[in-house]
């Protein structure tokens, strides 16, 4: 089949950040084969980098993309097999996330509920191990078909293959676009364990009157706190937090801990504590006596309700994030000495 390739045409539609970046090359593809038949196409233009794009809600564009753009349509949910305990649901990485929440949470499998109104498809769900609320993608993770565009074949990877971490996995590390994910099959449960204790989901399910849990009060409890704390892209740009949660040596959090008596860490198995990210952008600044919350130069800001979050009001380009984000990491370095890495992947 011929795919219909655009020419330099804005991603404007294509980036929750908003970014008007163009792409030289744009194709949508909704199978392996038309993924290969684009590859054809691919190297006839020579040695274009290509990205592939799901819904656009964890990169930065900083530029006009040279290369190809290729936009996974990948459509389809199976019930692949179940057992007494359990139900393999295979979805096709084209597939909205949350719609595939919504999906099982109709059927009552359980597992996913946390995860409810994250933005994106579910071919990007691995790429970073997505999480919230106390669950990660990891934890109902079964395997995922991925081809590998370099030997032109589908390769299956595992729970294990996937070296899923915190907001990691395998693929971010593999020569970029290598592996483009075709479908994510998870394991889901028939007999949910609900999990409330982060975050605000309790107070939110009390307040609500929900007195016997379910996945579905978990979803809209999940649903009702995520609208009111974080900003809708559709309203103002953004791609939910700019940077990962620091782990640092458990005697580093000492010296923070006695300094700050009110920042936050969560200690982790290895020793090290993950101190919020929010808070060491929160209690710094441009300088001694501006927090970064809020702050706002042009039309790139942080936003005033959560410091985590980078926002274009409407006219920044990707260039004017970056800079912003790299202040921000600039000043959180010289207070704390912790470095602030990265979540969104810069383009
Ligand atoms: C308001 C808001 C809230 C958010 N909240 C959360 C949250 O709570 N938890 C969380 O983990 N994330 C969160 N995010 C980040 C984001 O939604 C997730 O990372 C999501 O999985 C990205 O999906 P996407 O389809 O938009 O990916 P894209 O932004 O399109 O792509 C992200 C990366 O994955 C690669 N990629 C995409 N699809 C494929 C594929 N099929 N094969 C290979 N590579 C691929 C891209 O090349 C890119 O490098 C939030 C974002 C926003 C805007």
């Amino acid at each position: 089949m011929l795919m219909q390739i655009q020419e330099n045409i804005s991603l404007r539609p294509y980036n929750t950040f908003g970014m008007d970046a163009k792409a030289r090359y744009f194709a949508a593809f909704s199978s392996a084969d038309e993924l290969l038949g684009l590859n054809d196409r691919i190297s006839v233009t020579g040695n274009l980098p290509v990205m592939i794009l799901g819904g656009g809600s964890n990169i930065l564009l900083t530029k006009d993309q040279e290369g190809w753009v290729l936009k996974n349509e990948i459509r389809g949910v199976q019930l692949l097999h179940e057992d007494p305990d359990h139900i393999y649901v295979r979805a096709g990485a084209g597939e909205s996330w949350h719609g595939l929440v919504m999906y099982c949470i109709e059927r009552n499998w359980a597992g996913i509920e946390n995860l409810a109104l994250i933005p994106g498809c579910v071919g990007a769900a691995p790429m970073q191990n997505i999480g919230a609320y106390g669950v990660e993608l990891k934890d109902v993770f079964h395997s995922l078909e991925a081809l590998d565009t370099k030997k032109r074949s589908v390769v299956t990877f595992t729970l294990s293959d996937c070296a899923f971490g915190y907001r990691d996995s395998f693929f971010k590390h593999s020569e970029p676009g290598r592996y483009v994910i075709l479908s994510v099959t998870l394991k889901l449960s028939k007999h949910p364990v609900f999990h409330v204790s982060y975050g605000a989901i309790k107070e939110e399910l009390e307040k609500a009157g929900v007195k016997a849990y379910s996945i579905k009060a978990i979803a809209d409890a999940v649903i009702r706190i995520r609208s009111s704390k974080l900003p809708d892209p559709a309203v103002t740009g953004n791609a939910g937090s700019f940077f990962k949660n620091p782990s640092i040596p458990a005697t580093q959090f000492e010296v923070l801990k006695t300094a700050y008596p009110e920042v936050s860490g969560y200690p982790a198995a290895d020793g090290t504590v993950k101190v919020a990210a929010g808070w060491l952008i929160e209690h710094s600044g441009p300088d001694e006596n501006i927090s970064w919350k809020g702050y706002r130069v042009g039309d790139a800001g942080v936003h005033p309700r959560q410091a985590l979050v980078l926002v274009n009001y409407g006219k920044a380009n990707g260039e004017a994030i970056a800079a912003l984000a790299s202040a921000i990491q600039s000043s959180v370095f010289l207070k704390y000495n912790i470095k602030l890495e990265k979540e969104v992947n810069f383009y």
